[in-house]
């Protein structure tokens, strides 16, 4: 179990959040995008699916990723919780990865990867995926597709809570499902090529997306 003082993390993260909402464009009422930083597919647009898959496909056709205020807010907490534990257990947090896999070019960010040679053992050549939100199928299939870009046969996901002011992780081993993540690849691909939007993956009434939808899908595309 890891723990680490949350204030000063929430704190930098609300920081953060502020100065980069400040320079992204807000693309609906609450909603805000930011261009794409990849041309291949990278791990966390193809998260999107899981959401909805229309979503995906806008995402994508716009070349953008979109994300409510507090959805910026929790990428950076993530950013800045990266930071400490790089800082507490060593490693390399962010390593930007690029790799061909199964002809598809796929690139992304992984949280932590550590050598052979590293401070605590047990995470000794390994990839973690940290995660701070709810549990989600993709979250097995990313640190899967991380685990086979950098060629690394152990893999944890860290899930971290919020917990009377600290935020408490707990490192869960996970075996890579390869064939399972190509296949998640393989359906992203299919669904961000289709000329038409695909169905919604959810209701869209309560959807906090619904007015981004409805504009981005009367308007042009880029
Ligand atoms: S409004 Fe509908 S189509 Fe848009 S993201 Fe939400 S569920 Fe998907």
């Amino acid at each position: 179990m890891i723990v680490l003082e949350a204030e000063p993390l929430k704190k930098a993260a609300l920081q953060r959040a502020q100065e980069r909402l400040a320079a992204l464009e807000e693309a609906a009422p609450g909603i805000y995008a930011e261009p794409r930083q990849y041309s291949g597919i990278s791990p966390s647009a193809a998260r999107v699916l899981f959401f909805c898959p229309r979503l995906a496909w806008l995402e994508r056709r716009h070349q953008k990723s979109f994300a409510t205020e507090h959805g910026v807010y929790k990428m950076e907490l993530g950013h800045v919780i990266h930071q400490a534990l790089q800082e507490r257990l060593g490693g390399t947090a962010e390593l930007r990865v690029e790799r061909r896999l199964k002809d598809v070019t796929i690139v992304g960010v992984a949280d932590l990867v550590f050598d052979e040679d590293c401070r605590d053992r047990r995470l000794c050549g390994s990839v973690v995926e940290i995660k701070t939100g709810r549990p989600s199928p993709a979250d097995v299939l990313q640190l899967s597709l991380y685990a086979a870009m950098l060629n690394k046969g152990k893999a944890y996901l860290l899930r971290v809570r919020e917990e009377d002011g600290v935020f408490v992780g707990t490192l869960e081993r996970v075996q890579p499902q390869p064939r399972e993540a190509a296949r998640w690849l393989k359906r992203y691909a299919r669904v961000v090529a289709s000329q038409t939007p695909p169905p919604p993956g959810r209701p869209c009434s309560s959807c906090v997306f619904k007015k981004l939808c409805a504009r981005l899908l009367s308007a042009p595309l880029v």
